[in-house]
């Protein structure tokens, strides 16, 4: 009984001891699971902390990526706006009137900036504001912009401005302006920008929606305001061209009407050309024939055929002699003119040698240029050909060495004929050391009749025919004649010929 006892107080104690020690384990498990839990809480606030973080990260991120998006789209618009810009700018700057600049300015193109409606206000000389053009907006609807801008004052205000203003703005300055441009408009978004020309504002121009799809921006502001610079650029250049095409159309028609005087002068001048010409063939051939019977019978009586005829009347015979043979000379050359201006004498052309026919004129002029003693220096190269009549060239050498021997000082005095090879073919040069003439007898020789007044011509006689029988030879050859002189030095008469063929010769 002891023994069961013992055993039971033992087992008891066992128990006791079995039981403590499973406390104090339990007790530790528990305060090692407190711990962990603690730990574990610790984690989960470290991750719900986290969570909660990555969270705001991703509604930033979300939050970002949707002001991009919008930053991207407006970028986008902007970018497209310049685009639209930069084609309009490229066709303003290509019209020239004034119409095709506004009529340019249609509603897809002010779709393409981004709006629906557009108004281009100018106001007339007689000081009165209108429309110059419309883009989206009802007869109705302007009739009543035009009641409220006059009414209002709104151009005037505008005009004082003279900068942009939008709806968007601000400013509270502003906001009057704003309210009834929204008020005349009907426009909740609306921008409006000067038009100034180089003469100052022209007008303005108002772009707007009524309900916009974005929200205007200060860009749309500087999109609008350069598009109105363009405009007033544009006009500008329409003006200018404006200005240039009507006064070339006045010198056109200036030109058209001058022409056309010049050209009932000229037929006019040809009419009494012809007339003259005709005038002077006439009386030319009426009197040849009464001269050359006078002629002849003078000759016949002073053959003394007839008769012997006493000194006095032989005298006077040969005046008569004489002074038909000069009066005959003149008829002659007055004949030869009116035919070579009418073109009657046509110039046979050839090739022929101008040193050949200039030696055979000196040749027949020998005995007047021995008999003042003259010195004849000839410098024209061999192979020069001239496309030329030779009778007639003979006579131009004839008419030009005639007058230089008449007008050149007795034994001291000198002529040079020189040739050259020039660009319109070939230059002849007559120079002689005589009595030259001053430069307004120079200018008017060729006239017909025209003698200078001086010592020779006093004495001796002449018709003033020669050079301009000379002149209409050369002019018939399609040349040219001029003449170089100095009082008292001696004169150069210049004449060109056309060429017969290349040669490389120039002065030998
Ligand atoms: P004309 O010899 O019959 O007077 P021309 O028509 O041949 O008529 O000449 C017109 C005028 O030109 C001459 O009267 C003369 O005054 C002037 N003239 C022509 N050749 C010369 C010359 N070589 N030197 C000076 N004067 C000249």
């Amino acid at each position: 009984m002891t023994a069961l006892f013992i055993n039971q107080e033992f087992l008891f104690a066992l128990l006791g001891i079995v039981s403590m020690f499973a406390l104090v384990v339990l007790s530790f498990t528990l305060i090692i699971k407190s711990q962990q839990i603690k730990q574990l809480n610790e984690t989960v606030n470290y991750f719900k902390n986290s969570l909660e973080e990555m969270d705001e990260q991703a509604k930033l991120i979300v939050r970002t990526d949707l002001e991009l998006n919008k930053i991207q789209e407006e970028l986008d618009r902007r970018i497209n706006g310049l685009y639209a810009l930069q084609r309009i700018s490229q066709n303003l700057s290509k019209t020239l009137e004034q119409n095709e600049i506004f009529s340019g300015l249609n509603q897809e193109c002010i779709q393409e900036i981004g709006f629906q409606k557009m108004l281009i206000f100018t106001k007339s000389r007689t000081d009165k504001v209108y429309p110059k053009h419309i883009v989206g907006f009802t007869e109705e609807d302007i009739e009543f912009i035009e009641n409220e801008f006059t009414n209002e004052g709104l151009y005037d205000i505008i005009r004082e401005r003279n900068s942009a203003i939008s709806s968007i703005s601000k400013k509270e300055n502003e906001q009057d302006i704003i309210s009834k441009t929204a008020n005349a408009t009907k426009l909740n978004a609306f921008i409006i920008a000067p038009i100034s020309k180089k003469e100052g504002f022209y007008g303005f121009i108002l772009l707007g929606n009524e309900t916009p799809a974005t929200p205007l921006t200060v860009g749309d502001e500087e999109l609008v305001a350069i598009l109105a610079t363009q405009i007033g650029q544009a006009l500008d250049n329409a003006e200018l061209f404006e200005t240039v095409y009507s006064q070339h159309q006045e010198l056109e028609k200036k030109v058209a009407e001058r022409t056309k005087e010049l050209t009932d002068a000229l037929s006019e001048l040809n009419i009494v050309t012809k007339r003259k010409t005709d005038f002077v063939s006439t009386v030319s051939h009426e009197l040849r024939t009464p001269l050359t019977s006078i002629k002849g019978y003078a000759s016949i009586l002073l053959s003394e055929k007839l008769g012997k005829i006493p000194a006095e009347i032989k005298e006077r015979l040969e005046k008569i002699n004489k002074h038909s043979d000069e009066l005959t000379h003149l008829v002659n050359d007055l004949l030869d003119i009116a035919r070579i201006e009418s073109g009657r004498i046509e110039m046979k052309l050839e090739k022929v040698d101008i040193n050949h026919i200039a030696e055979a004129v000196v040749d027949l002029l020998g005995p007047q240029l021995k008999e003042k003693a003259i010195t004849v220096e000839q410098n024209i190269p061999k192979d020069i050909f001239g496309l030329a009549d030779s009778t007639q060239i003979s006579r131009v050498f004839i008419n030009l060495i005639g007058n230089a021997i008449k007008f050149v000082p007795e034994k001291n005095g000198f002529i040079k004929i020189s040739n050259f090879e020039a660009a319109e073919g070939i230059l002849i040069k007559i120079t002689d050391n005589g009595i030259g003439m001053s430069p307004t007898d120079a200018e008017r020789i060729f006239e017909e009749f025209y003698r200078v007044d001086n010592v020779i011509n006093q004495k001796v006689k002449g018709t003033g025919l020669g050079l301009t029988l000379v002149k209409n030879i050369i002019q018939a050859h399609k040349g040219k004649i001029w003449v170089e002189s100095k009082l008292n030095e001696g004169s150069t008469f210049n004449f060109t010929l056309p060429k017969a063929e290349e040669k490389n010769q120039t002065e030998k």
